[in-house]
Formats: structure tokens, C-alpha cells, sequence
């Protein structure tokens, strides 16, 4: 895989060839702002970084990089938190910031063909006066483009009931290393073969680059209702959000904040955040007016139930816009009060909310480092925001620790290490943790059979077995190993 220097002027004469001037950076700093993604604590700088406009020029620059055996890195709009887009120092970024058309919008069928550089919100601002909207919604999606989407399997607020990226796909055309375009997946409910679409979905940009994606357009509900609820106790809101669910009752976004992270929130953009409690929750409700009425009432007797000590509907249209701004705002605002955080990404069972809080706090006054947490309280998704200061000695590595314990005890408790942001470059070790050595042989068999020589993102998402042979890393298997403080259900 290593690129002598010969070799990287043939590489840029072939790669002179196949794009215009303008559409190949190579100077130093034109390729500064490649180096990380939005894990920055990770950076290198990559031989070049390519612009390409269209599919051909895609897939010869993949052929060009698979004859020279050259990595090479896929990026969105750089806004992953695991470090997937972190580049390789002998490889290139193969950027698609500039596949950024809506292609088509198919209103008989409820879909939009676009191209993967597309910003995920542009999608639903294109189709707003259809009265539809394209459900996934990251708290990145003013940024984040639709391949990226892709490849992480991005969740957001809409995603407990709209499902997530995975659910909102029907299509994707994909070039493979050697150049070969494939389309994968289609508008019917189901097709022989093996699911390639779903396996796709989430791959890290590992298996192939996504070039244009089909996606499902959702009609928008004729009622929408915001209830925020304030707690004292974090675990009554953690106990109030599995008792919801539990009654059956799919909220169009449940979404959970602790203090710490109100108050960063409210000092950022004045949602009317109550800065007193210990937690609250946003409950949205979404359908036909009777629905939201007969869910609002059984909704607020659970919170009620749950010892909520407010809970104030949200009035306007403007008004729970606002209500979710806060919310979409928390990484930013938690940015304002710590030199660095460190945002993680781990999925458990809604049962164990309230004793995973319990122990992030535990872990927090053992490493000395506080935390601010974050919520897609509906599915079990936790993002706690680890605060550091990476300019004193060994914080960062302390933050690594203090993250690493939070994503074993998401897996000892039944849950996994990422919930939506994805493995990248960050969670391999943690890998280690959640699964075994005969499901990573089968991870690293799907990724030769796809790109034999590895050059597609190398290194990232799926660890070798001799990494987790010399972490000696324990597998823990799912939710089953015996931990004393873990309540019985
Ligand atoms: C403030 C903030 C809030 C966030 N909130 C959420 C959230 O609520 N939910 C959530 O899921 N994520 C969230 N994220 C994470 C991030 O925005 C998502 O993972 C997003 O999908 C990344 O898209 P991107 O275009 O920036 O991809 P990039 O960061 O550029 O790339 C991400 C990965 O996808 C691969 N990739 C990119 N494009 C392609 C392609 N066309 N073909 C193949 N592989 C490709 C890259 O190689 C890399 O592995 C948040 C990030 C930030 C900074």
C-alpha cells in the first residue's frame, strides 16, 4: 500500500487526466481543512483530495486508484464524530461536495433522487410546499449530505417513528474500488438476492461510494404538538420515557436532556428551557388531531405519573421550532461552556436509562471530567458529551477512558457501542467489546469481497483480530454478563 514518491506524481498525472485543474487540491493548505472530520482530536493530511462532478469521473478515479493500490477515502460534508472521514496519509479524499442536485421529485410515489453531497435538510426544504418531508433528521442535517447519511445509518428526533436512514432508502448507485457502477435496492417492497441495501447502509463508505441515492419522501402530518416536560430527578425522566413507549405509544421524537446540557442549551439559544430542572423531556406527537389529543392526554398522565413537576405544550409552530432548536443545538452549545468535549454514541435497552445515568455520573466524578447528557431517549440512544481541555497533559486520553467504560457498560447492559454516528476510527477498540471473533471474520470476508486490497477506508470501523488479541479485549456477550449493580427485570 505504500506509495513511493514516483508513484504519487503518476497517481496525480493520471488523476490530471481525468478531472480539471480546479477539482484536484494538493497544496498544504488545501488540504488543511480535509484533515479531520468533526472528531478532531484525530487529524492527518492526505495526498490529495479529488472534486469530482460526475459518476464517470468517479469510476476512473477508482480504477486509477485500485491499478496504483491507493487509498482512498470517501467524504460528505466532514460533520462524522468517529472519525470516518479521517483521511489516509497515502491515500486521497474522494469528496462529493460537488454532487449537490436534487435530481428528480416523484410526488406519485412519494420519493426524490438526488445526488450523495446533497445537505440532508435541502431535501425536505425542496419538498415543503408539497407538504412532505424527508424523515431522517440528524442535528447536523443543516450540513451533513445524504451519502454520508448512508454510510453512517444516521438517526435523528424523527427516527423512533420514521425509522432511521436504513428505513428511508429504497436505492442507492454505488461505485465499487474497481470502478464498476451498481444499483442497489429498488422501489418495490421486496427483491430476490441477498438485502445489499441494507448492508450498504452503514458500511463507513467500506465497501463501495455511494453516488446517488433514491430516497422516501413521508407526507407531513396535519397535527404536530411539542410537550416539554420538566423533572428533578434524571431517573424519573429515564423511568417516564420507557413507560411511554411501553404503553405503546411511538412519539414522532422523545427526546431527553440533562442539566448540565440545559443549561449550555438555554444560555445558547433561549429555548425557555427550565434552568432549575434535573432533566426534561420533548415529547413530540404527530397525526390526525383526534390522535394527538387521545396520545397528549395518556402521554401527559405518564409524565405525571413519572413525578414531572411542569409540563407546558408548546403554543405556536415558532414556538417548537424553538423547542427544538435547543436540542439540535446541544453539541455547539456544550462547545461554548468546555475547551473540548468529547461526544459519545452508545445504544441500551429504554429500561436501563435510568441506571446507565447513574453510573455515567459515577464514572465522571471517578475521572474527574464532567459530563453533559444528550438523549434520542425514545430508541435508548445516549450521546453524553464528555467535557476536557486537551491542552492539559492527559485529558484527552482520560476522556478515551471515561468514554470507552460508557460504551462496555452500554454493551454489558444489552445495548451497543454506536447508536448513529458509527465506528470510524474512534470505536474500533470498542469493537473488541462487542463482538466476537467469529463475527468480525465475517465482517473482514464482506469487506474482501468487495475491495480484496482493502483500499476503500482503510483501517476503519471493523478492528483486526490481532488488535483485539493485544488489547486483550474481553467480548462481552450481549447483556449477559452478571453485573452486580444492574437492577433485575
Ligand atoms: C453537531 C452535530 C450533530 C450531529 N447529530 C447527529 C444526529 O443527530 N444523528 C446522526 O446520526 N449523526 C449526527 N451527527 C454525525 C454526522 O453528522 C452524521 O454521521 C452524518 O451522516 C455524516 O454525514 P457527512 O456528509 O458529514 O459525512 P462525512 O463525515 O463526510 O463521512 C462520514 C462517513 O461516511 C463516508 N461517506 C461519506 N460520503 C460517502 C459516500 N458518498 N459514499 C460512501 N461513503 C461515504 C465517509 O467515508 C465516512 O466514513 C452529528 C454531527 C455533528 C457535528
Amino acid at each position: 500500500m505504500k506509495t513511493a514518491p514516483d508513484q504519487n506524481n503518476q497517481l496525480l498525472q493520471y488523476l490530471g487526466d481525468i478531472l480539471p485543474p480546479d477539482a484536484i487540491l494538493t497544496a498544504k493548505e488545501d488540504l488543511r481543512p480535509y484533515e479531520c472530520d468533526g472528531l478532531t482530536a484525530y487529524r492527518h493530511i492526505p495526498l490529495a483530495v479529488v472534486l469530482p462532478t460526475t459518476i464517470e469521473q468517479v469510476q476512473l478515479i477508482m480504477k486509477t486508484c485500485s491499478r496504483l493500490k491507493v487509498p482512498v477515502v470517501a467524504r460528505g460534508a466532514g460533520t462524522g464524530l468517529s472519525g470516518g472521514a479521517l483521511p489516509h496519509e497515502e491515500g486521497i479524499i474522494l469528496s462529493l461536495a460537488r454532487f449537490n442536485q436534487i435530481l428528480d421529485i416523484d410526488t406519485r410515489n412519494l420519493t426524490a433522487r438526488v445526488q450523495p453531497g446533497v445537505r440532508n435538510l435541502a431535501i425536505s426544504q425542496a419538498v415543503d410546499h408539497l407538504g412532505l418531508f424527508y424523515a431522517p433528521d440528524p442535528s447536523s442535517q443543516i450540513a451533513c449530505s445524504i451519502g454520508g447519511n448512508v454510510a453512517e445509518n444516521s438517526g435523528g428526533v424523527h427516527c423512533l417513528k420514521y425509522g432511521l436512514t436504513v428505513h428511508n432508502v429504497l436505492e442507492i448507485q454505488l461505485v465499487t474500488i474497481d470502478g464498476e457502477l451498481m444499483t442497489i435496492g429498488n422501489d418495490r417492497l421486496d427483491t430476490p438476492g441477498y438485502d445489499l441495501l441494507a448492508l450498504m447502509t452503514g458500511s463507513e463508505g467500506m465497501l463501495g461510494v455511494v453516488v446517488e441515492v433514491l430516497v422516501k419522501l413521508t407526507v407531513k402530518p396535519d397535527v404536530v404538538q411539542v410537550l416539554m416536560a420538566a423533572f428533578d430527578e434524571v431517573n424519573d425522566a429515564g423511568d417516564a420515557v420507557a413507560a411511554i413507549i411501553s404503553k405503546g405509544i411511538i412519539p414522532a421524537g422523545l427526546e431527553m436532556m440533562d442539566n448540565p446540557a440545559i443549561r449550555a442549551a438555554e444560555d445558547f439559544i433561549h429555548a425557555g428551557y427550565p434552568l432549575e430542572a434535573g432533566a426534561i423531556l420533548l415529547c413530540e406527537l404527530d397525526g390526525s388531531e383526534d390522535e394527538v389529543n387521545e396520545q397528549a392526554a395518556k402521554v401527559t398522565a405518564i409524565l405525571k405519573k413519572y413525578r414531572a413537576g411542569s409540563i407546558h405544550v408548546a403554543k405556536t409552530a415558532s414556538e417548537r421550532a424553538r423547542l427544538w432548536a435547543g436540542r439540535k443545538s446541544a453539541f455547539p452549545a456544550v462547545g461554548r461552556i468546555s475547551p473540548d468535549y468529547y461526544c459519545m454514541d452508545g445504544t441500551i435497552p429504554r429500561k436501563h436509562l435510568a441506571h446507565v445515568l447513574q453510573k455515567i455520573n459515577d464514572f465522571s466524578q471517578q475521572y474527574d471530567l464532567g459530563v453533559a447528557n444528550v438523549f434520542h431517549a425514545g430508541d435508548g440512544n445516549l450521546h453524553p458529551l464528555i467535557l476536557y481541555d486537551a491542552n492539559r497533559p492527559g485529558e484527552l486520553e482520560k476522556a478515551e477512558r471515561f468514554g470507552a467504560d460508557i460504551l462496555e457498560l452500554c454493551v454489558k447492559v444489552g445495548g451497543s457501542i454506536t447508536g448513529e454516528h458509527g465506528v470510524g476510527h474512534e470505536k474500533l477498540d470498542s469493537m473488541c467489546v462487542q463482538f466476537g471473533e467469529a463475527e468480525l471474520e465475517v465482517f473482514h470476508a464482506v469487506k474482501r469481497a468487495f475491495d480484496p486490497d482493502e483500499l476503500l477506508n482503510p483501517g476503519k470501523a471493523v478492528p483486526t483480530l490481532h488488535r483485539c488479541a493485544e488489547l486483550g479485549a474481553m467480548h462481552v456477550h450481549h447483556g449477559q454478563l452478571s453485573h452486580p449493580e444492574l437492577p433485575r427485570f
